[in-house]
């Protein structure tokens, strides 16, 4: 959320430094299994489902200008998300449960399932398709941002804890790191995901965002074993071009913690095999986990604050890397002056005021 903020307002002319505790990229947005779900994850009519949709269109164009700014095929893939069930009934539940969707989800029976994915387990007895739903590899796509913004003039700093917000005549003026210095700044945007609760002075309850840690298995096959992204009942599979599969995820909370637990494997790869048999034969790659900026409706914090001058961009908890171009269009526009590209009223932060 910081990196995209950054190039957009680089973008428009405004000199931007990102500060940051660890390395550019080091949390959730490069250990996101990117899928781009702005169907597959909306589970109900609301402004969340509207701002992934609005997101979706933007995508195209967003990830466009970032691979001509840097050569970088950032893995973005118009692949559609296929939800799939092994029983009839868990099938017309899953078509019943999506039915209210607009596009409404294609779907597909045994066959037209296997014709579309051969690899999938042949015991499925169909799936619905969310044929505009997509992926992006968040790795590539983080490096991407990285360059493009660092090419636009924003200043990276690494190795900058930000501890709080420094305001000056009722608005704010900038940060104070914990080696005791200030950086002075006429806007402040916070996007610290699942550690902005820790920095003082934004008005946010503690707690208001919240640590949700997932896990990740990659396996490695000679070819890609699919096109779309998988979602089962119990795992995600997501492909990437040169034969990786990722298996996600689970959802945890367990603080800060950042193991990679001996259950977690066992079960992902357990659900990922049932999905697709051949991965039986798959090397295994990494493992890892992160954390889901989360906060309890489930909505961003994102937005204007108590503070003039004082910005917020956290929370996106499972969607993140699909929010992010509207994420950076809001700030840009509200650090403009100008008025949101979107409403904000749901996503208020004054909502999780201490
Ligand atoms: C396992 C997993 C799978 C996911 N899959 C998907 C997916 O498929 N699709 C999707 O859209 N989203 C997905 N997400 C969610 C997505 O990754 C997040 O919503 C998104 O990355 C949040 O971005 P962010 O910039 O808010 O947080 P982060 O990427 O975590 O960035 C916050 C940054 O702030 C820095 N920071 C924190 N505190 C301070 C401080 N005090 N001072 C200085 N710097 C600080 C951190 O070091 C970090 O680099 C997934 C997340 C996880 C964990």
């Amino acid at each position: 959320m910081g990196s995209a903020s950054a190039w957009e307002l680089a973008r428009r002319g405004f000199s931007v430094l990102v500060l940051e505790r660890s390395v550019p990229g080091a949390e959730a947005s490069s250990a996101a299994a990117g899928i781009l779900g702005a169907q597959i994850e909306a589970h109900a009519r609301g402004p969340l489902a509207d701002l992934s949709r609005v997101c979706r269109r933007l995508y195209p164009a967003w990830v466009g200008a970032l691979e001509r700014a840097t050569s970088i095929d950032t893995g973005y893939r118009e692949c559609g998300v296929l939800k799939v069930a092994f029983g009839a009934r868990d099938l017309t539940k899953l078509a019943r449960e999506v039915a209210w969707q607009k596009p409404r989800p294609r779907v597909l029976a045994a066959r037209a399932l296997a014709k579309r994915e051969p690899e999938l387990n042949p015991r499925l007895r169909g799936g619905v398709a969310f044929d505009g739903d997509a992926r992006v590899d968040p790795r590539r796509l983080f490096r991407a941002l990285h360059i493009a913004a660092a090419r636009a003039g924003v200043v990276f700093r690494s190795g900058a804890y930000v501890r709080r917000v420094v305001t000056e005549n009722g608005r704010a003026a900038g940060v104070a790191l914990d080696d005791g210095s200030i950086v002075r700044g006429r806007h402040v945007l916070v996007a610290a995901g699942s550690w902005t609760s820790l920095v003082e002075g934004l008005g946010i309850a503690p707690g208001a965002v919240q640590p949700v840690r997932g896990q990740i298995v990659e396996l490695e096959t000679a070819e890609p074993v699919l096109r779309s992204v998988v979602f089962g009942p119990r795992a995600y599979l997501v492909p990437r071009d040169d034969g990786r599969t990722l298996i996600g995820s689970t959802m945890e909370f367990v603080g800060y913690r950042r193991e990679v637990t001996a259950a977690a494997v066992r079960d992902l790869l357990t659900a990922a095999i049932e999905l697709v048999p051949a991965l039986g034969n798959a090397s295994l790659g990494e493992t890892w986990s992160n954390f889901r900026p989360y906060t309890e409706d489930e909505l961003p914090l994102l937005g204007p604050t108590h503070l003039p001058g004082l910005w917020l961009a956290s929370g996106h908890y499972r969607n993140g890397i699909l929010l992010a171009p509207i994420t950076a269009a809001i700030v840009a526009a509200l650090v403009r002056g100008k008025r949101s590209p979107v409403p904000l009223a749901p996503f208020a932060p004054a909502r999780r005021a201490t």
